[in-house]
């Protein structure tokens, strides 16, 4: 079911309209719940060649819900304004958002532009909302930034969400949380736009795993404990993933020329591939060093975050590693969203649990960690995706660095959800301490950090790892597995006890 509104347009020129077209395409493309439907011409007062914003809202009465998007500039010098559900938006001057990127306009700025307006002004409508009730006058990256500087706008693009403080006032206004949500996909394709790259913009092919799941039996002589069988069947289980389940061998990813990846990275990979970042992007040749410790190894993505320069490429170095196109999701990702979880948390930064996930699955990161925990509380029946060390394509949000895990460290909304889903939740690893035990370690020292009791721990591992793990987190039940696709069989197991 789609929620219409109304869209006239006035007086854009050819090149205006080729540009809203793809626009509209993405976003339309980007979310099946909002539907802006043209409706034709509209004429609008002019002075001095300009829109005239006050007296063309008086045209507007009773046409709520509506955007109008004009090729003329607006006579106070905004990009939109919207009023008691009516939005204007225009197309002219984009330009100037632009002004101050080093690296002058991105190929698919103007897209990016028009579809920050559009998300702007379809959410105010939605919500009927005046301009003046929600612009911050600070810019933060949020869609609601008035961005009184022009090229703030470009930073606004860049880090393109809706922050939980905006996302609260919607909510008040009567707009839900699927509309946001989709709003947020379309968000998702600006901040790939106006990096220059292209979104994803098919899914991959659905494939039937009820076969799978039907057949399936556990590997002989595997066991799984009770407590978490019945987890399942009281619906109090939550998943956290880590980055083996990315790596799985039927996951296929699609990287664009010029990068000659393959696959999504080791955690051992990534200094190598920044260090790739660097030479494409700035020409140098740094070396990954061989290092020692967790803080070595942090200290040196630290050291290629800075090389990167922390706004300039670090963000296209992110997005390049993380978000290839996913050709398949992977059977043990689709699987996961079989079972009745509580919630499911990742530190994967890639978006292969997203497209796992079934359509409209609303995703949050850190950053968003209040509306997170609210959705866990409140949202029966949907379950969310939560990428607690951020998400590659808000380079902003990604908690890769140790710079980057200090900040997390000190945000209390984010250490209340990890220790909420501790406390409350039986929690199921998956996925993590395949080649690598680190990024299992944080997460649990942030639980231990947030002051969680020790609720009931269960984490599938390669049977190599298990009795470092078990010695080192004794909290946690080991359920070993010789091959990685005895992942699926187990998690199969699960959703048949469910
Ligand atoms: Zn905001």
């Amino acid at each position: 079911m789609f929620r219409e509104i109304s869209l006239y347009t006035n007086g854009l020129d050819e090149g205006q309209r080729v540009q809203l077209a793809r626009a509209l395409d993405h976003f339309h493309d980007a979310q099946q719940t909002l539907r802006l439907v043209e409706k034709g011409h509209k004429d609008l007062p002019l002075v001095a060649g300009c829109v005239d914003v006050g007296a063309a809202f008086q045209n507007f009465e009773g046409w709520s819900p509506s955007v109008v998007i004009t090729g003329s500039p607006l006579s106070d010098n905004w990009f939109t304004h919207t009023e008691s559900g009516c939005g204007l938006m225009t197309l002219a001057d984009w330009e100037v958002a632009f002004l101050a990127e080093p690296q002058g306009l991105p190929v698919a700025a103007p897209d990016a532009n028009i579809l920050t307006s559009i998300s702007l002004v379809t959410l105010m409508v939605l919500g009927q909302l005046g301009d003046w009730d929600v612009l911050h006058e600070k810019s933060i990256g949020c869609l609601f930034d008035l961005c009184i500087q022009k090229p703030e706008r470009a930073l606004k693009m860049r880090a393109a969400y809706v922050c939980s403080s905006c996302t609260a006032k919607l909510a008040m206004n009567g707009v839900s949380s699927v509309e946001i949500d989709a709003i947020n996909a379309a968000l998702d394709r600006v901040r790939h736009l106006v990096l220059g790259r292209r979104p994803q913009t098919t899914l991959p092919a659905v494939l039937d795993d009820e076969k799978f799941l039907n057949d399936a039996r556990l590997p002989e002589g595997m066991r799984i404990p009770p407590q978490l069988l019945e987890a399942c069947r009281t619906r109090s289980l939550s998943v956290l993933v880590g980055s083996g389940l990315s790596l799985q061998s039927d996951v296929r990813v699609k990287y664009e020329a010029p990068l000659q990846w393959s696959k999504l990275p080791f955690w051992s990979e990534v200094p190598s591939r920044m260090a790739e970042s660097l030479n494409r992007y700035r020409g140098k040749t740094e070396n990954p060093r061989i290092t020692d410790s967790l803080d070595e190894f942090l200290a040196d993505l630290d050291f290629f975050r800075e090389s990167l320069g922390d706004a300039l490429y670090y963000p296209r170095a992110i997005l390049d590693i993380f978000t290839p196109h996913i050709v398949n999701a992977g059977l043990a990702n689709r699987l996961l969203f079989r079972l009745p979880l509580r919630s499911l948390l990742t530190t994967n930064y890639d978006f292969v649990l997203q497209c796992a996930a079934p359509p409209g699955t609303p995703v949050y990161t850190w950053q968003e960690a209040r509306p997170a925990r609210e959705f866990l509380v409140g949202g029966v029946g949907r379950r969310s995706v939560v990428k607690i060390h951020g998400c590659a394509s808000r380079s902003n949000t990604v908690v890769l660095t140790r710079v980057e895990y200090e900040r997390l460290a000190q945000q209390q909304e984010y250490l209340s959800l990890v220790r909420s889903v501790f406390e409350h939740h039986t929690v199921l690893f998956v996925g993590f301490g395949l080649n690598d035990p680190r990024d299992l370690d944080h997460v649990l020292r942030q639980a231990r950090l947030a002051g969680a009791a020790e609720g009931e721990k269960f984490a599938l591992l390669p049977e190599q790892r298990c009795s470092e793990v078990r010695d080192k987190f004794p909290q946690i039940q080991v359920i070993p597995y010789s091959e990685h696709d005895q992942i699926s069989k187990i998690l199969a197991t699960l959703v048949a006890a469910s």
